[in-house]
């Protein structure tokens, strides 16, 4: 990912859901933002405080060149963190730096059936992936919520099931897990993409993917976006902590 930075600015912002806010950015900035191919860009926001900046990772939902903003949705959830708070806030004329757009992830043209799956964090990437699936293409999208008023409409071809997971009480993740791994298998190669709460994706669905459906990495992206109970540093340790530890005894995974 690109390590120079970006200034953008607030153009606007719309509250699209009880815990989604959509920030536009663009102003002259814009011109020195490089678009990637993968639908699940992702730019490293830095935000100044007074212990120094916090850096925050957020997917790019849109580019929209004519108008020179790009979109990003934020998950609103309640006044703990950084980010979140800062897009509840934020007004036309604010200015964030940024660095990126990273990536990894695009629909491959030759894949059978398609399996996306994820939180509230991963629906911008999710809702990108969907458009840029062929419109004869198959498969299953599940996006777990809060409730019923964060359901939020995305163009998706027919033959792609959308299901929504409402995770009123329960922990993040866990009806996920389970209307995921309740599905049928269908036939044929699958292209995955699972993203949202880590302990749920890590060591719930990733190893229902991979091991039990033998589904190689180069068919699976497959990663936590967020840590219950840790900030995004702390999240970023639980991470690097796992890597050590799969380093030790490989998962197989
Ligand atoms: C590649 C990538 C792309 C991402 N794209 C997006 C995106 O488009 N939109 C988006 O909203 N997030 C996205 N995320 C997740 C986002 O980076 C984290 O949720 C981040 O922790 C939010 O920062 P914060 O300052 O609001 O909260 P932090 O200061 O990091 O955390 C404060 C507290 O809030 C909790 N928390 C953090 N995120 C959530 C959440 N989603 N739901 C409930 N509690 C939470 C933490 O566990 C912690 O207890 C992405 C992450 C990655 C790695």
């Amino acid at each position: 990912m690109a390590r120079s930075r970006t200034t953008l600015t607030v153009q606007h912002t719309i509250r699209l859901t009880d815990h989604l806010i959509r920030v536009h950015l663009g102003g002259p900035g814009f011109a020195s933002f490089h678009p990637n191919e993968f639908t699940d860009a992702y730019v490293k926001l830095v935000f100044p405080g007074p212990d120094g900046e916090t850096v925050r990772t957020y997917t790019v939902r849109s580019v929209d060149p004519a108008a020179e903003e790009i979109a990003i949705d934020f998950v609103y959830h309640g006044d703990e963190g950084v980010a979140g708070p800062w897009a509840a806030a934020a007004e036309p004329g604010d200015t964030i730096e940024l660095m990126g757009p990273g990536g990894a992830y695009a629909p491959r043209a030759d894949a059978d059936w398609y399996l996306l799956a994820g939180d509230e964090s991963a629906l911008p990437a999710i809702a990108a992936a969907c458009a840029a699936l062929p419109s004869d293409a198959v498969g299953s999208v599940f996006v777990e919520i809060a409730g019923p008023a964060d359901e939020l409409a995305f163009v998706h071809p027919e033959g792609v099931d959308l299901t929504w997971v409402h995770r009123g009480d329960t922990a993040p993740g866990q009806l996920l897990a389970a209307a995921v791994r309740s599905e049928p298998w269908r036939d044929g190669q699958v292209h995955v993409f699972i993203h949202g709460e880590a302990e749920a994706v890590m060591h719930n669905l990733r190893p229902y993917v991979r091991k039990d459906h033998g589904v190689p990495a180069d068919w699976a992206s497959i990663s936590g976006y967020w840590r219950r109970g840790r900030t995004e540093e702390g999240f970023r340790r639980w991470k690097a902590e796992l890597a050590e530890t799969e380093k030790a005894a490989p998962a197989g995974v």
